[in-house]
């Protein structure tokens, strides 16, 4: 099948592309972009002319920011193409419903995809944690903006999120693993003087589960993920890449390059089947944190 990319930033050069170009399932057809493209492949300024150009192309895969990818989704629902979006599904819950509720009206795919659930280790970790109780559970997200989103000032402007850009990644991980859904009981949140989103965030969750979100990492990065349960410990690290059950390693690989193909089977597997996948529960936990949280002032923040 045919598939349109839309934003050709540094996660379409990292992953969309290469996953794209070793699926058995796609071929990318045209790309959307305001400063280039991608060499061999059609390219267009703006998504209305990709549509009305190409009605060849069934698909389209969103990689920009939360906040300007509502109009884009929206554009190619009313299209009639499936839609393929990057995480976090949008800049609020109720335009992802109404995204929603327009791919059903037209019966095309919406997929709110979720890399870090195709992470190596959290199927076997969903199922090590089914039929156990949580007792008390750690995540520690620590990396650093430089390294990972280098001069994206979008990340920290009202909508971009700030450190809960990668935070949802592991709390997209935790909504899917855990036996019994889990809600939000309280959190902090530090912002810097000059900027609109948290640079660091901690939280804390039913289950006795705690969070700690920061964007000022440097040297090792830090993705891991304790649980104590009524029979045994598990550990995820690496970005739920790497499993250890009481202490020992139990699978996975110290990888994140299975994530995107994985993500791009999933959209053929539900364009095959009529069929759409979006779960908000992992923005919902967000959402809620900036409702409860409390805010503390910190160090201005420039890249
Ligand atoms: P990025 O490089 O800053 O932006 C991606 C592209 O989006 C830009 O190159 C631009 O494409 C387009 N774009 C940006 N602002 C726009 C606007 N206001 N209007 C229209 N187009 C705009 O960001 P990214 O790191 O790729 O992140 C994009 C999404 O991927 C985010 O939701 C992020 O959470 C997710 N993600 C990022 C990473 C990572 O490591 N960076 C990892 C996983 C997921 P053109 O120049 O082609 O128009």
């Amino acid at each position: 099948m045919k598939i349109a990319l839309v934003g050709i930033g540094k996660i379409a050069r990292d992953q969309h592309v290469p996953a794209i170009s070793s699926s058995p399932d796609w071929t990318l057809a045209a790309s959307v972009s305001r400063h280039g493209g991608i060499e061999g492949v059609e390219s267009f300024a703006r998504i209305e002319e990709m549509l009305a150009a190409r009605p060849d192309i069934p698909a389209v895969s969103l990689c920009l920011p939360p906040v300007p990818r509502f109009a884009m989704a929206e554009a190619a629902l009313r299209a009639g193409r499936h839609v393929m979006l990057e995480k976090p599904p949008g800049a609020t819950l109720a335009e992802v419903q109404a995204l929603q509720a327009l791919a059903r009206a037209q019966g095309v795919t919406l997929f709110a995809s979720w890399h870090s659930r195709e992470a190596q280790a959290v199927a076997a970790a969903r199922r090590w944690l089914s039929g156990r109780r949580i007792e008390s559970g750690r995540i520690t997200w620590r990396e650093d903006v430089r390294v990972w989103h280098p001069g994206q000032d979008w990340i920290f402007a009202a909508g971009g999120m700030g450190v809960f850009d990668p935070g949802i990644n592991a709390l997209s991980i935790l909504t899917h693993i855990l036996p019994a859904p889990v809600h939000l009981r309280a959190a902090e949140l530090d912002f810097p003087e000059n900027r609109q989103a948290p640079i660091a965030a901690r939280l804390r969750l039913s289950q006795g589960i705690e969070a700690d979100f920061d964007f000022r990492q440097q040297g090792p990065q830090t993705w891991d993920m304790e649980f104590v349960t009524d029979a045994g410990r598990l550990a995820l690290r690496m970005g739920g890449n790497v499993l250890e059950v009481d202490g020992a390693e139990a699978g996975g690989e110290a990888s994140i390059m299975g994530e995107y193909p994985a993500l791009y089977a999933r959209m053929a597997e539900l364009v095959r089947r009529g069929a759409s996948e979006v779960d908000l529960s992992p923005m919902v936990l967000v959402a809620d944190a900036f409702t409860l949280g409390s805010r503390n002032t910190v160090d201005a923040f420039e890249f």
